[in-house]
């Protein structure tokens, strides 16, 4: 899945593993466990995170590689958020090769800038799962700062401060760009227009990658 910061990639990508019964492997979940956890992965990862940059491309490929060697990745996996540069898609599709696989589709969720601003600066995440995303504005708890499945407390992201917003914006918007390129070119994209109602947007994915253009 490739979309800019805010495209609603994570939501669809985790809905999208639930239903093909595939791990949902989100590059920027796993650099925020590692940074929890106080990894050596994790401290280098976090000097960049706070920063809105992207972190280089090494350490997260060997993020991904170790993620997509563990035993649920065996038939495929929904990938978030990786590759986000040309190198890391090279990259990928390397180490997919190494064990027979490949990047059978590439999905783009397609949102404007001034809708991901707006949207990245509302956006509150549940402290016990990051994947109960909620927005003050378009999606907001029935309880103000509490999760609406598990009741608990809500938080927003250090890096989703609006200064830092535009920074993440500007930096990985240019390389992003790049690997739709990549992904056109092998004709295995498939972009659908993120800015929608959020069910409408998962079947037009899931038709996607199931009903695949030839
Ligand atoms: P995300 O949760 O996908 O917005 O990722 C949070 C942050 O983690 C990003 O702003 C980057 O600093 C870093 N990150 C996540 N995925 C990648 C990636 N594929 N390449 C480089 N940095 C990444």
């Amino acid at each position: 899945m490739v979309g800019a910061p805010g495209a609603g990639k994570g939501t669809q990508a985790s809905r999208l593993a639930e239903r093909l019964g595939l791990p949902h492997v989100a590059s920027g979940d796993l650099f925020r466990s590692h940074m929890r956890d106080q990894t050596p992965l994790g401290r280098k990862a976090a000097r960049y995170i706070e920063r809105g940059e992207l972190v280089p491309d090494e350490l997260t490929v060997k993020l991904v590689e170790d993620r997509l060697a563990r035993p649920d990745a065996r038939e495929g996996a929904i990938l978030d958020g990786f590759p986000r540069t040309r190198p890391q898609a090279q990259a990928l599709d390397a180490l997919l090769a190494r064990r027979d696989g490949r990047v059978a589709g590439a999905l783009f969720v397609d949102v404007e800038r001034e809708r991901l601003l707006r949207r990245l600066a509302g956006r509150w995440i549940c402290r016990a799962s990051e994947e109960h995303v909620y927005h003050e504005i378009t999606r907001p708890p029935a309880t103000p700062g509490r999760c609406d499945i598990d009741g608990a407390e809500l938080y927003q992201r250090e890096d989703d401060r609006p200064e830092t917003v535009r920074a993440r914006l500007d930096k990985q918007l240019p390389p992003m760009y790049e690997v739709v390129d990549y992904y056109t070119d092998r004709d295995v994209m498939t972009a659908v227009d993120g800015d929608r109602d959020v069910d409408e947007v998962t079947e037009a994915l899931f038709r996607a990658i199931t009903q695949p253009a030839s």
